[in-house]
């Protein structure tokens, strides 16, 4: 199959339990199972040195029954069809989870964007927005940000896109700077999120948030650094932290200012003088009471979720555990799983904010933006965790049962064309 990868396994995977539970009419389930389309393309890009090299992108729509499709642009050295494929299909069923008017989309280009000079990012994220130009647009799919892009990348696409229609639309993108039309509060939304959900995770566990819970952040970009924050804004102690490289852990506590300091003077945690360094494996081996994977996808596998020691394991990556892993999780009764449609689904609800702000040409504080994404997030979470209590399943099935059962509901109300 074109999307076979390791993420689409698992997702189908996860799927087909959530079919097979729900009793789901095939016909719907095998409609779901793959994507609606897909663009691949490959973008040649003259470099700083004259040279001229290929660079290969996909974008995919999963399913656009609910609304537009709506997803992250990944640049990252690993990217395939079939993880896009994947991540895809998550966005639909993260949407649909949070009841927002979106189908699901993703995309990518395999890049290195640390390799790359801003300027060859740039003709990059210019030729990419010009391949997929009729495949992207206000009303049918809105890119946002990703592992490897940001709000500079966003600029980019926005004002490539209005150049070729001849006017400006800032509503073919979100998570655009506040001067170009973006949202206040979009930039922390993903991670606040994250900790929306385990503030109401923590309700129901009767689990008090203070300073003695210990939180791990594994991923300390966009989502994990603002979940950190977030938390120990709360009062929480953030003991241990990670990026590509490596991570850092002082049981103690880490002083985030200095940690976001060293970051901007050294662009990676390595060598930070205040804490002891750890392998990213082995910050998934370290006791707490909240782990937060906020990186890459695939990374709890079966061994490490025998020996995850946290109560509450929030996802703000996407895809974060293996299928051995997520077997394992939903036998370890004493570890409660905020799965990644729910958990990180605070970033895509801020970027509709965006649109929706963008469209009406009328901005709100982001103390509304606030308000609305805890509102949303709350609701979700009580949703998915009525559906855990009724039908006696894990939140990850329970959160896919109620995302599967809004788009099923949505596509045999709008039929089979022609
Ligand atoms: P980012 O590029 O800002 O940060 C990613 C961080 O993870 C970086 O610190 C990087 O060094 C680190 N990292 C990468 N590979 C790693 C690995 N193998 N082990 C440990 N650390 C690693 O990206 P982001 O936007 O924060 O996205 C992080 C995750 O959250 C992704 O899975 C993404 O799909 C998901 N997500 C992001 C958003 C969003 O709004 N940005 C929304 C929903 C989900």
């Amino acid at each position: 199959m074109e999307w076979d990868s390791p993420l689409y396994s698992a997702v189908l995977e996860s799927f087909d339990r959530t079919a097979a539970i729900m009793d789901l009419d095939p016909n719907m389930a095998n409609r779901l199972r793959t994507p609606e389309r897909a663009l691949i393309v490959t973008v040649p890009v003259r470099m700083d040195d004259g040279t001229i090299r290929n660079f290969h992108g996909y974008r995919v729509h999963h399913n656009d029954t609910r609304g537009p499709c709506k997803g992250g642009l990944r640049f990252w050295h690993d990217v395939n069809l079939g993880e896009v494929a994947a991540l895809a299909m998550l966005m639909t069923l993260k949407c649909a989870v949070v009841g927002l008017p979106y189908g699901g989309a993703k995309g990518g280009v395999r890049v290195d964007p640390f390799k790359l000079s801003n300027d060859e990012l740039q003709r990059l994220t210019r030729g990419f927005v010009q391949s997929m130009f009729d495949f992207i647009g206000p009303e049918s799919d809105i890119p946002a940000p990703d592992m490897g892009t940001n709000e500079r990348t966003m600029s980019w696409i926005m004002d490539t896109y209005s150049q070729m229609r001849g006017y400006s639309v800032p509503a073919i993108v979100t998570g655009k700077p506040i001067n170009l039309g973006g949202s206040l509060g979009r930039r922390d939304a993903t991670g606040r999120g994250v900790v929306y959900a385990i503030i109401e995770a923590a309700k129901v566990l009767s689990m008090p948030i203070n300073s003695g819970t210990r939180v791990v952040v594994q991923g300390y970009g966009n989502v994990g650094e603002a979940a950190a924050r977030k938390m120990a804004k709360l009062g929480a102690s953030i003991i241990a932290v990670s990026d590509m490289k490596g991570g850092i852990w002082n049981p103690a506590g880490l002083d985030l200012k200095k940690v976001n300091e060293w970051v901007k003077q050294n662009r990676f945690l390595e060598g930070y003088p205040e804490a002891e360094a750890v392998s990213n494996e082995d910050l998934l081996r370290i006791e707490c009471d909240v782990m937060i994977p906020a990186a890459t996808g695939g990374v709890l596998t079966e061994e490490l979720a025998k020996n995850l020691k946290c109560r509450i394991w929030a996802e703000g990556a996407n895809g974060p555990v293996t299928i051995g892993g997520d077997r394992v999780l939903r036998e370890r009764e004493d570890i409660f799983v905020i799965p990644d449609v729910l958990a990180n689904a605070g970033g895509v609800t801020v970027s509709y904010f965006e649109w929706v702000q963008g469209l009406q040409a009328f901005f709100w504080s982001a103390k509304e933006v606030n308000q609305r994404l805890y509102e949303i997030m709350k609701k979700a979470f009580h949703e998915v965790y009525a559906v855990r209590q009724n039908r006696k399943v894990d939140m990850r099935t329970a959160a896919q049962v109620l995302g599967v059962q809004r788009v099923a509901e949505a596509m045999k109300l709008r039929g089979l064309f022609p």
